[in-house]
C-alpha cells in the first residue's frame, strides 16, 4: 500500500517529498565508490584522464544543479558545490574537472546568446559535452597582474584570433572551453567567447608534469589566427558579463576546498587507533578542523544562495571565504601528514597525494596571492 493511502484505521500521513539534492549527493557518491575511487592511483601517478567517470557524474547530476536550463529557470549553486567536495574528498583531479565541467555549464547558462546558450548549457550541465575554463589570464588580467595573453581582429561575422594559454584543463579533442581575448584596435576591447578545441586553428598541446593535477585533462592552447564567429561570442564587451558569473566561478571552486579538507580530516581520523596516543599532542585535531570547515560551509551555503547579486559587501565576502578555503585546504593537508607520520611520507601514502593536492587550491586562480591583492584593492578603494 503507497505510504500517502488513507485507510479508515490510520491517520493521513504523507509520505516526505523525495529531496532533489539528497537523491544527487547520493548517486554522485555511488559514482565516487565505484568507478572513481578504483582509479585515483592511475589519475595521480600516470595521469589517466578519467571522462567515463566525468560523464557517469553528469549522468547522476553532479553539475546540473545551478544549471537553469536544465532545472526550469532555478539555481542551487550549493548543490552543484556539495556534489564536487564529494568528488574532492576523494580525488582533487577530479574534482578540478568537476569544477571545469561546471564552469563551463555556468558560462553557458548565463550568456545572452540564445543559440549559443541552447547548444551548450544543457549538454555541459548533463555532462554530455565535455569542457572547460580558460580565465586564468583574463582574471588576472581585470585585476592587473598579467596582460590578457589572446588577441583578435574584427572581421566580417567575428573575430581572428591568435595567441597562447599556458594550461587549460578538462580538455580533449572533442572539448570546448571558455576564453576572453583583447582586440587590437586603438581602444582594445575583451570579449568572452566560447572554443571547441577542434575548431580550425586551435591546437593543445600536452603541458609539462605538475607536482600533482595531471590526470586532468590538462593542455596549453595555441591560436593561431583563428577564425571564430559572432555565435561563438559568449559576451562582447565581456566585463559585465564576467561581473555576473565571476561570484559562482569562485564560490563553486570552494567544493574542491571542502572535499581536500574532508579528505584530510579522514586520514586524521584512521590514524586515531593506532597513533591517537601520540596524535593527541598535535594542533589541529580533526574535531577542530570539522568545526572551521563546518563554519567555512555555512558562509558558502550562505553566499551561494545567490550568486549573480554582489551588493552588500558580499563579493568581498566571496573573496574572504576563497582565502579561508586555501589556507584551511593547506592546514588540513598539513595536519594529515603529521597524524599520518612515516605512513604518510612514504610514496604511496595517502596524506602525501593530498598535500600536493592541496596546494593546488592555494595557487589555482584567483591564487591566494591575488585574492590577498584584491582585498587590498577593495580596501584601498574603501569598498
Ligand atoms: C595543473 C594546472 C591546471 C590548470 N588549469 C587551468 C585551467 O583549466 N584554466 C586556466 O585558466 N588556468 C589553469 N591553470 C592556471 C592556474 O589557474 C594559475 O593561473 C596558475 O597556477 C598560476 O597562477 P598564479 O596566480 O600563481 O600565477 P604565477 O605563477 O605567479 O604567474 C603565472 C604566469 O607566469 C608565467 N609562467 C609561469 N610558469 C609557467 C610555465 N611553466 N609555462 C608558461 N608560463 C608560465 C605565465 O606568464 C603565467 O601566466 C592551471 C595550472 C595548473 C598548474
Amino acid at each position: 500500500m503507497p505510504a500517502t493511502a488513507q485507510t479508515s484505521s490510520m491517520a493521513y500521513i504523507p509520505s516526505p517529498a523525495p529531496d532533489p539534492t539528497a537523491a544527487m549527493l547520493d548517486r554522485v557518491s555511488a559514482v565516487v565508490r565505484s568507478d572513481l575511487a578504483p582509479l585515483v592511483k592511475a589519475i595521480d601517478e600516470d595521469h589517466f584522464y578519467p571522462a567515463d567517470v566525468l560523464h557517469k557524474l553528469g549522468d547522476a547530476g553532479a553539475y546540473a544543479s545551478h544549471v537553469t536550463a536544465l532545472n526550469g529557470g532555478r539555481l542551487d549553486l550549493a548543490a552543484s558545490i556539495k556534489a564536487m567536495s564529494i568528488v574532492g574528498r576523494e580525488c582533487l583531479s577530479t574534482a578540478f574537472c568537476v569544477w571545469c565541467q561546471s564552469t563551463f555549464a555556468w558560462y553557458a547558462d548565463n550568456t545572452e546568446n540564445a543559440a549559443l546558450r541552447e547548444r551548450y548549457a544543457a549538454a555541459g550541465g548533463s555532462g554530455r559535452q565535455l569542457g572547460g575554463t580558460g580565465l586564468s589570464n583574463p582574471m588576472k588580467a581585470f585585476f592587473e597582474i598579467e596582460k590578457v595573453r589572446l588577441k583578435g581582429t574584427r572581421v566580417a561575422g567575428g573575430y581572428v584570433v591568435r595567441g597562447m594559454l599556458p594550461w587549460v584543463s578538462n580538455l580533449g579533442p572533442d572539448h570546448v572551453f571558455g576564453t576572453i581575448f583583447e582586440t587590437d584596435d586603438p581602444t582594445p576591447r575583451r570579449v568572452m567567447v566560447m572554443i571547441p578545441c577542434n575548431h580550425p586553428g586551435v591546437s593543445i598541446v600536452p603541458t609539462g608534469e605538475h607536482l600533482a593535477l595531471d590526470g586532468t585533462g590538462t593542455y596549453s592552447v595555441q591560436i593561431r589566427d583563428a577564425f571564430l564567429g559572432d555565435d561563438l561570442v559568449l559576451a562582447d564587451p565581456a566585463e559585465p558579463y564576467v561581473k555576473k558569473v565571476r561570484q559562482g566561478f569562485i564560490l563553486l571552486q570552494m567544493g574542491m576546498a571542502f572535499g581536500v579538507i574532508r579528505g584530510c580530516i579522514d586520514i586524521q581520523r584512521q590514524m586515531q587507533p593506532s597513533l591517537g596516543h601520540v596524535n593527541k599532542f598535535l594542533d589541529d585535531q580533526p574535531d577542530e578542523l570539522e568545526a572551521a570547515l563546518e563554519t567555512a560551509e555555512a558562509e558558502c551555503w550562505e553566499l551561494a544562495q545567490s550568486p549573480l547579486d554582489e551588493s552588500g559587501g558580499r563579493w568581498r565576502r566571496t573573496l574572504e571565504a576563497r582565502l579561508r578555503g586555501a589556507d584551511l585546504s593547506l592546514r588540513a593537508a598539513q595536519a594529515a601528514m603529521l597524524f599520518s607520520g612515516a605512513r604518510g611520507y612514504v610514496e604511496a601514502g595517502a596524506a602525501q597525494r593530498r598535500l600536493r593536492e592541496a596546494y593546488f587550491v592555494a595557487i589555482v586562480t584567483p591564487a591566494t596571492k591575488q585574492l590577498k591583492k584584491m582585498l587590498a584593492d577593495l580596501e584601498a578603494a574603501g569598498a
